[in-house]
């Protein structure tokens, strides 16, 4: 552990240089690695050292962005995956068993609820789903097959707040292990291990990215509980391509300032938005009026940059400022430097039953705006014609 700041160490945190001293990380695109003799090689199959063998396994590349997400989050250790859902998929089926129960939030990404509802099932793996505004309900639907807590926070696509707190100590208590997906705030943000998380998991995809350009995925925490996820990536192949990987790491140089901006834009894209007289309701975590203001001020550097608002008139209100807006982007990703505005309720959760949607906090006229690095007065002009026209 160094005793450098955020953003040094986000910079300065890179892998050794080569022969040619090259300043900037050069890209490894290669499969795999060679070996001098047979016993240079037998001992890196037994692990006696750390050597690369496959980039299936492991590459320079993926290897040093790891390890400056390892160094953002405050964790042990941490293995980089192709997507955020391979990271995601990868880290239950790593650590549980057939007949093993997970507790999470109701309000989760689509593709997990997926994962939760149709796939474990099929290997005895059940789910149990709290409100998360009803904390009080956790404990009361721990088994003793328990293994998992899990959550979002904030959550995708409601922008509700988890008390990371209040996780950690319940899993604590009753010896579960604690998995936060951190990606919509990032570790510039919110640091769930400090909270008592023992794995965080990212879609590098978004903010980490942050500009559009590729997918990714990684799991950071515990030593022993990585290890066992790296086991079983390096076995069934979810793995990072270093392409992808470079550009992740040189993204993350970036991390800290462009969030800084990402979240100066929604503070102010939220609070024009609180004060529109077309819109119902605004949820941001940075506006006294989010019904967790508190908990979010507690565990979080800055708001995020996503906000969810209920356009006054519901689905047909929604969609119709959707088609209104000339320049911001109707597109599946968030954490872009274009500000992206969507409709959970037909798009990333459409297929949650409507009751499953309102009960994850999915309105018919909810929409999601992900506040992106253009001129902030440009995205309001651009959000205030599309609710006017
Ligand atoms: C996008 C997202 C994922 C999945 O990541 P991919 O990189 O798209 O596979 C998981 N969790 C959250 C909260 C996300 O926003």
């Amino acid at each position: 552990m160094s005793d450098k700041n955020f953003e040094t160490e986000a910079i300065r945190n890179q892998m050794e240089r080569s022969q040619f001293q090259e300043h900037s990380t050069p890209l490894y695109l290669t499969s795999s690695f060679v070996f001098e003799d047979a016993e240079e090689m037998r001992a890196a199959f037994s692990e006696e050292n750390e050597r690369n063998i496959y980039s299936r396994f492991s590459n320079p590349n993926t290897t040093e962005f790891t390890d400056k997400v390892v160094q953002m989050e405050g964790a042990e250790a941490g293995y980089a995956f192709a997507t955020g859902m391979a990271a995601v998929f990868s880290t239950f089926a790593a650590l549980l068993n057939s007949g093993d129960h997970i507790v999470s939030a109701r309000s989760v990404f689509g593709s997990t609820h997926t994962l939760f509802t149709k796939y474990f099932p099929k290997w005895q793996i059940e789910t149990s789903y709290f409100d998360i505004n009803n904390p009080d309900e956790i404990e009361s639907l721990i088994r003793p097959s328990t293994k998992i807590l899990y959550a979002e926070s904030p959550t995708n696509p409601g922008v509700d707040i988890i008390d990371l707190e209040l996780l950690g100590n319940i899993a604590i208590k009753h010896n579960l292990l604690l998995v936060i997906d951190n990606c919509f705030a990032t570790p510039y943000i919110q640091q769930p291990i400090k909270f008592g998380a023992d794995l965080v998991i990212h879609s590098a995809t978004k903010l980490m990215d942050g500009q559009g350009r590729v997918l990714g995925g990684v799991v950071v925490g515990k030593a022993e509980l990585v290890r066992e996820i790296y086991l079983f990536a390096r076995n069934t192949g979810p793995a990072l391509s270093p392409f992808n990987a470079w550009v992740l790491s040189k993204s993350l140089e970036t991390l800290a300032v462009r969030v800084e901006k990402h979240c100066e834009n929604a503070l102010k894209v939220a609070e024009f938005l609180e004060s529109h007289d077309k819109i119902e309701k605004v949820k941001y975590p940075f506006l006294i009026s989010h019904p967790q203001y508190e908990i979010a001020k507690k565990q979080m550097k800055l708001g995020g940059n996503i906000i969810a608002v209920e356009v006054k008139g519901g689905l047909e209100a929604g969609r119709n400022f959707l088609n209104a807006l000339k320049m911001c982007s109707l597109s599946a990703n968030l954490g872009d430097t274009r500000t992206i505005v969507t409709h959970p309720a037909s798009t990333t959760h459409s297929k949650l039953s409507s009751e499953e949607q309102l009960a994850a906090g999915i309105t018919p006229g909810l929409v999601r705006i992900s506040v992106g690095l253009e001129h902030v007065e440009d995205i309001i002009q651009d959000i205030d014609a599309a609710l006017i026209s």
